[in-house]
């Protein structure tokens, strides 16, 4: 009988996956349900040219329509996964369609937080995970147009950055006391509040907002200090929650997302989990971890497609991100929470520098902004745990070569 594959989530992670299966000679049945009416799309140019309407959208697809056909991926559009029926092992749609499966991919990614305070549901107030959000706020965007912000992390200062360049006067409230801390660590969090203050944002830490006011639409942010900001309209970025409503009840072993093994294997057999919604075991760390990213979205999938077929491959990966502000691009790799000291490589002022998150002598983490050798060798003294000297790694001129070697006896 013709084997099935059943792919929830139709982005990045199912998108992949399903190509994947093709590619690696997978005959049988594959089937690709998605809640969005879309079909698999790059996330990251939402935060800044697609919503800045400098990116054609056609160019954000993956692949044309026709792919799926010509693959024989049944795409299902617009549709939601219910329920999952681990014993009859069964998928339900919105739809009231069940599907039966041999193998299952749970690729369901995250929702946004929604914010819950008073007036929270007024309009004018966008969150910004889907193109269909980012359609909604390029709609609001023209000089002088007055944003408020609520969170500083990486979707609240990207979105920031580009409404800023779009002439926008914008305001950011984030509760803890620095930007962009869970991404970039305090230090680096720290600068990059500067270099928006520097473009003329208007950032404020230690503040939250208490509740909303306006008529038809959003008028006044009220903050947790008593302030009144008007504005025109409001672009929250207060977290994801990872998408594991319909899996309650299946017998998939779910902590803050779905949790696999190393093999991106959940706790029900046949049933692999990859992406965002995955919390996997990595061998290294010696944890189960969740990485955001699109890297490791990628990399899941193929791991698990290579499982499904047969193979035995582990996902392991020193994690890496990107984010793009203004002209600063910046790349991070490996933890960013777990360090003694932070060696600077390169110059602040000229914002072109890397960070070198360090703890004791092993670098536990790096951010590259508009400086991106020093990234690919960081991987590699992360990964191998090479022990590293302060003073070689601030010496812009020594090559990071010499300092994959280790230190030297002089050193
Ligand atoms: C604006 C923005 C900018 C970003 N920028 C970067 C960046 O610069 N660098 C980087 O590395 N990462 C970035 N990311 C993160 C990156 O896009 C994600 O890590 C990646 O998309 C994760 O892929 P995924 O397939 O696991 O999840 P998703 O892309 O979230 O896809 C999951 C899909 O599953 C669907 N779904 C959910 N529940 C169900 C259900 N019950 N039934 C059917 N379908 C369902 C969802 O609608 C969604 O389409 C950005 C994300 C956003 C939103």
């Amino acid at each position: 009988m013709t084997e099935t594959i059943v792919i929830v989530g139709a982005n990045l992670a199912g998108g992949r996956a399903a190509e994947s299966l093709r590619k690696l000679g997978f005959e049988g049945r594959i089937v690709l349900v998605g809640a969005e009416k879309d079909r698999p799309y790059d996330r990251p140019p939402l935060s800044k040219k697609a919503m800045r309407g400098q990116m054609p959208e056609e160019k954000l697809f993956f692949r044309p329509l026709e792919y799926y056909d010509e693959h024989r991926i049944e795409l299902h559009l617009g549709v939601r996964a219910e329920r999952l029926d681990g014993t009859s092992r069964e998928v339900e749609l919105s739809s009231g369609t069940k599907i039966g499966f041999d193998k299952l991919l749970v690729a369901t990614g995250a929702d946004v937080r929604r914010l819950t305070c008073e007036g929270a549901t007024l309009p004018g107030i966008h969150y910004l995970r889907s193109l269909e959000d980012a359609r909604g706020i390029r709609a609001e965007l023209a000089p002088g147009k007055r944003l408020v912000v609520i969170g500083a992390g990486v979707i609240g200062m990207e979105v920031a950055a580009s409404c800023r360049e779009e002439g926008c006067e914008v305001t950011v409230l984030e509760m803890l006391e620095v930007p962009l801390l869970r991404a970039f660590g305090r230090d680096v969090g720290a600068l990059y509040g500067q270099f928006h203050r520097e473009r003329g944002v208007d950032v404020r830490c230690g503040v939250g907002v208490a509740s909303f006011r306006g008529g038809d639409r959003v008028e006044e942010v009220v903050t947790t200090t008593g302030e009144v900001i008007p504005c025109d309209f409001v672009v929250a970025g207060i977290g994801v929650v990872p998408a594991t409503g319909w899996l309650e009840g299946s017998g998939v072993a779910l902590d803050r997302g779905v949790l696999v093994n190393e093999r991106c294997e959940t706790s029900l057999p046949g049933v692999y989990a990859a992406g965002d919604v995955a919390r996997f075991f990595h061998t290294r760390l010696g944890r189960h971890v969740m990485i955001e990213s699109v890297e490791n979205a990628q990399l899941m999938a193929a791991t698990a497609v290579a499982n499904m077929m047969g193979k035995s491959e582990t996902h392991a990966p020193v994690a890496w991100f990107w984010s793009d502000q203004y002209e600063l691009k910046l790349q991070s790799v490996g933890a960013v929470d777990d360090y003694d000291r932070v060696v600077y490589r390169g110059s602040i002022a000229d914002k072109q520098f890397a960070a070198f998150l360090v703890k004791g002598d092993r670098v536990t983490g790096v951010l590259g902004v508009n400086r991106l050798k020093e990234i690919a060798a960081a991987k590699k003294l992360i990964s191998a745990s090479i022990p590293v000297v302060d003073a070689m790694l601030a010496d812009a001129d020594l090559p990071m070569s010499k300092v994959l070697a280790g230190p030297t006896p002089a050193s």
